[in-house]
């Protein structure tokens, strides 16, 4: 079977569908392929938190209490310290989301548009034009192969990035897959709460120091007692046994338990090239505090949309150059949030539980919506090792960090308008990088 669209996206979850959407209502003929059948779309795990008002910013439905793919919302998330005290507590209104029915929703809306679903169609390989530039992509549909040829591939594939790790070396994309040390090992217990303790649900209650969270589950006497680790399940398993110990978490019997990986890398210094885009967990768009990346992505598919759109009008092919601008305006802006976040962050992973209890205790870093400091982080950190709270080597890990991650941000800024001008940004940006684990 051969098929050709304008735009071929892999990959139909929340990246994958929302693009395709905002390319359909262009006028363009889009067609998105999943390896999932559609019922299980979106299964690779099932309670998502997302922020009220995404969608509706978004140009999405918004899912309300009672739709199949929404089961609640909340609106306190709080932070506790080490030793479970200094609470700190953020007030947005969130939703409580399952991951199957949002991924029809979401499946509806783009079909709405007039996108096409493809599922059970696993990605192989790339196609080439005669120049050698992207033009598609082969797949894999039962025992058969089906032919996609599209003026745009995007790849939503997810940690995978299958398009993106199957592109030649000069390509101008980064494409190597993500190893190991680059991802999050993230362990989901669903469980019945037998007490609710000090918990109010719904909610989410996280303490950072050890990557454990309890938050809201699709049943209301429920709760999802989460663990990220790096390195395998078994540190995250590891990390959760010793973590039960402390008598925080509210008594509960296990229902059943979820293993999935998020990404740990930061995201690739080009996003576009010829006729080519990579978007979502495949670019690694992922808030690198909180690990999550919904709204996040949807920021560079309107971005990518827009510019796309402009780039391929009047049946145009869109080339690197033309579509730079995808570059120079997401990666200067949220990308260069993102980017210093995640370098700063590797200063605060080193603490001892000591010294993470006095950060929370003197609001450094870990701060309370009702109570924010005017402080200076740094300033902050130097007093609390002269106070003999935090351990040189910590205080200059953590200053280090911050530091890295305002050259960073201050090097992203400037993320060069004309693609001429990205080998050297490249140099400068590796060498940034290269101080940060
Ligand atoms: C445990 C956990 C909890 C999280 N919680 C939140 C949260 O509460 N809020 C939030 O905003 N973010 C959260 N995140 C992050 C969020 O999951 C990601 O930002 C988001 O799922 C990325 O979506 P995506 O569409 O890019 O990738 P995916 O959801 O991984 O979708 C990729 C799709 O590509 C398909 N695919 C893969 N290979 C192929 C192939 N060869 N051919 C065709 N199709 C293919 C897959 O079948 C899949 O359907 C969480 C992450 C984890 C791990």
């Amino acid at each position: 079977m051969e098929k050709k669209v304008d735009i071929l996206v892999v990959g139909g979850c929340t990246t994958g569908l929302y693009f395709a959407g905002l390319m359909a209502e262009k006028g363009f003929k889009v067609l998105v392929c999943d390896k999932s059948p559609e019922e299980t779309l979106g299964g690779r795990y099932d309670v998502i938190h997302i922020g009220r008002g995404h969608f509706s910013r978004f140009g999405i439905p918004e899912p309300k209490p009672g739709d199949p793919d929404c089961v609640t919302s909340f609106d306190k998330s709080i932070l506790r310290s080490a030793s479970n005290k200094w609470p700190k507590t953020h007030t947005a209104p969130i939703l409580v989301l399952r991951r199957i029915p949002l991924m029809k929703w979401l499946a509806d809306w783009a079909k709405a548009k007039g996108a096409e679903l493809l599922c059970e169609t696993s990605f192989q390989k790339p196609v080439f034009d005669s120049e050698g530039r992207l033009a598609g992509g082969i797949f894999r549909q039962g025992n058969g192969e089906c032919t996609v040829k599209a003026r745009l591939t995007a790849d939503a594939s997810g940690i995978p990035s299958v398009v993106r790790t199957s592109l030649p070396d000069n390509y101008g994309i980064e494409n190597k897959p993500l190893v190991n040390k680059e991802l999050s090992y993230v362990v989901l217990r669903y469980v019945k709460l037998l007490d609710t303790k000090d918990f109010v649900l719904p909610s989410v209650t996280t303490w950072p120091q050890y990557r454990i969270w309890v938050g809201s589950s699709y049943d209301p006497n429920g709760a999802i007692l989460g663990t990220g680790a790096l390195g395998s399940f078994e540190n995250a398993e590891t990390i959760f046994e010793k973590f039960s110990e402390s008598g925080w978490l509210p008594e509960y019997e296990l229902d059943h338990v979820e293993r999935c990986l998020n990404t740990r890398h930061r995201t690739p210094y080009s996003l576009v090239s010829d006729g080519f885009i990579v978007l979502g967990d495949a670019a690694c768009i992922t808030n690198p505090w909180t690990g999550e990346g919904v709204p996040d992505t949807w920021v560079l598919c309107s971005i990518a949309a827009e510019e796309f759109g402009r780039a391929m009008q009047n049946g145009a092919y869109p080339r690197r150059e033309a579509v730079w601008t995808v570059n120079s305006r997401y990666i200067s802006e949220q990308g260069a949030l993102f980017a210093s976040l995640f370098a700063s962050r590797q200063g605060f992973t080193c603490c001892t539980p000591e010294e993470n209890d006095y950060m929370f205790e003197q609001s450094i870093f870990y701060e309370d919506e009702n109570n924010r400091s005017r402080n200076d982080v740094v300033q902050q950190i130097a007093q609390g090792r002269e106070a003999g709270r935090l351990s040189s080597a910590v205080a200059e890990k953590i200053t280090g960090a911050l530091k890295t991650g305002k050259d960073i941000h201050a090097h992203y800024v400037n993320y060069p308008k004309n693609p001429a001008d990205f080998e050297s940004w490249t140099r400068e940006a590796d060498r940034l990088w290269a101080s940060v684990q």
